[in-house]
């Protein structure tokens, strides 16, 4: 056995993504005694103010936006009794293309290697057995995104001690699903121009790539839970609209990308901690 409890670590860019990414991992192992560690690496000041104002808009003062932002993310770890929080405190950069992209601060224009040094220093206080942040397209391409994949990456590197690595996904049957329920609550959804879609980066996985399904349908309800703790954002309303019911069906089972192994767990696997416990 090892001399301290098995641990979880998620990195994740803004405050709210630990809810519809990970929440019923964190809830669920949570509640299965294992310690749970969220990193979040931006202080999520380019999300919506009060009224939904948009950055640059009367009434987004991004400083406040900041403080009721992180009220938010402590109010939806309760919920998923996270163990620890911590804070990088970059910049949100904004959507690829902003102008907060390379504002002071941003987390976008942060050296990966700066960034990699300070996650490095929580990699060695809680030495993590399981490690999940996004994909190297930060599973849409927003620049946080992405850059908490590269330095979660170089973290990793360069302590060399986590034994099982992810990488948050979703299964394309389950893309196509939500399409289909987005359209039935009425929600903004466009069909992607065919021309642009081929240009872009695929969202998401064919099923058979999936390498790591986990059932965390009882914990749907906390998700639900975390999620509303974060209604400021107007992207998480068209998930609350759903209602529990719904929303577990659809987000009950987090899916993943197993990028690291070192104890030869057989793929496909239904458990983070599988080989390890
Ligand atoms: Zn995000």
């Amino acid at each position: 056995m090892a001399d301290r409890p098995l641990t979880l670590m998620a990195v994740h860019a803004h405050p709210d993504d630990e809810a519809t990414g990970t929440g019923g991992v964190l809830a669920r192992y949570a509640a299965e005694g294992i310690r749970t560690v969220l990193v979040t690496c931006t202080d999520g000041s380019c999300g919506d103010g009060p009224g939904g104002a948009k950055p640059g808009d009367p009434g987004h003062d991004p400083l406040a936006v900041a403080a009721m932002r992180r009220r938010e993310l402590q109010a939806s770890c309760e919920v998923l009794n996270v163990g620890h929080l911590e804070l990088l405190e970059y910049a949100d950069s904004g959507m690829m293309g902003w102008a907060t992209n390379d504002a002071p601060g941003s987390f976008w224009r942060t050296p990966v290697e700066e960034g990699a040094a300070r996650l490095a220093e929580l990699l060695l206080r809680y030495r993590p057995d399981v490690v999940v942040t996004y994909d190297e397209n930060g599973f849409y391409g927003h620049p946080d995104h992405i850059q908490a994949n590269r330095i979660t990456m170089a973290a990793l590197e360069l302590t060399g001690m986590t034994p099982k690595v992810y990488w948050t996904t979703a299964p394309h049957s389950a893309m196509r699903r939500m399409g289909e329920v987005m359209r039935e609550f009425g929600a903004d959804w466009e069909e992607p121009d065919p021309s642009e879609a081929a240009a872009m980066p695929e969202i998401g996985l064919p099923d058979e790539e999936i390498t790591t399904w986990v059932d965390t349908t009882e914990f749907g309800g906390r998700k639900f839970d975390a999620l509303a703790a974060h209604a400021s954002q107007g992207e998480n309303i068209f998930f609350l609209k759903m209602g529990k019911e719904r929303f577990t069906e659809l987000m009950g089972v987090e899916t993943f990308v197993r990028v690291r192994d070192t104890t030869g767990a057989a793929l496909p696997e239904n458990d983070l901690f599988a080989g390890l416990r």
